[in-house]
């Protein structure tokens, strides 16, 4: 696996993750405790996840992110011992998460630009070269460069063309 596929994989969860987190937080304005609790534990999950991860491959981005959601874990933590009396806090923790949405938002852009994920089913890529390529235009000879595709799904994609369809389930 390359360094980029395991970047992508790590980007994956930390997007799941942080879905995740809202959900935490919309449970808690709404006082749902079962539910905080249970989303709780899957919170711990991934985040266990993520340092596994990061044991592999260290990445800033991941990590900054992953800090980020130990600290909004603490503090739900901290919430949930005091009570029900803290709608300026959770309000304020909303407004934090809406802009760890917005990032994770410019980054799916990102990396769905970039075609760093398959576009029917968002496989990540598995492999991506250029191999060059020649003919003969105007009674010369002409090089390019063509693009090799290859997604996790089975995608292939070379110089623009399907080669080989995408086997995923759709999103
Ligand atoms: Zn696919």
């Amino acid at each position: 696996m390359s360094n980029n596929v395991i970047f992508f994989t790590q980007v994956a969860s930390v997007v799941a993750f942080i879905l995740t987190l809202f959900g935490i937080y919309r449970s808690l304005v709404s006082q749902k405790d079962g539910v905080i609790d249970l989303l709780r534990e899957q919170l711990r999950q991934q985040d266990i996840k993520i340092k596994e991860l990061l044991s592999h491959s260290p990445d800033v981005l991941a990590k900054t992110l992953s800090e980020r959601i130990e600290i909004a874990v603490q503090e739900i933590e901290r919430l949930k011992i005091d009570g029900g009396h803290h709608k300026k806090k959770i309000n304020e923790k909303e407004n934090e998460l809406i802009k760890l949405k917005e990032q994770r938002d410019n980054l799916s852009k990102l990396i769905t630009d970039t075609d760093l994920v398959c576009p029917d089913c968002n496989s990540p890529l598995t492999k991506r070269e250029y191999y060059p390529i020649s003919g003969y235009v105007d009674g010369r000879d002409v090089y390019s460069e063509d693009e090799y595709s290859e997604y996790e799904c089975g995608l292939i994609i070379i110089g623009g063309e399907e080669e080989s369809p995408c086997n995923g389930d759709k999103p």
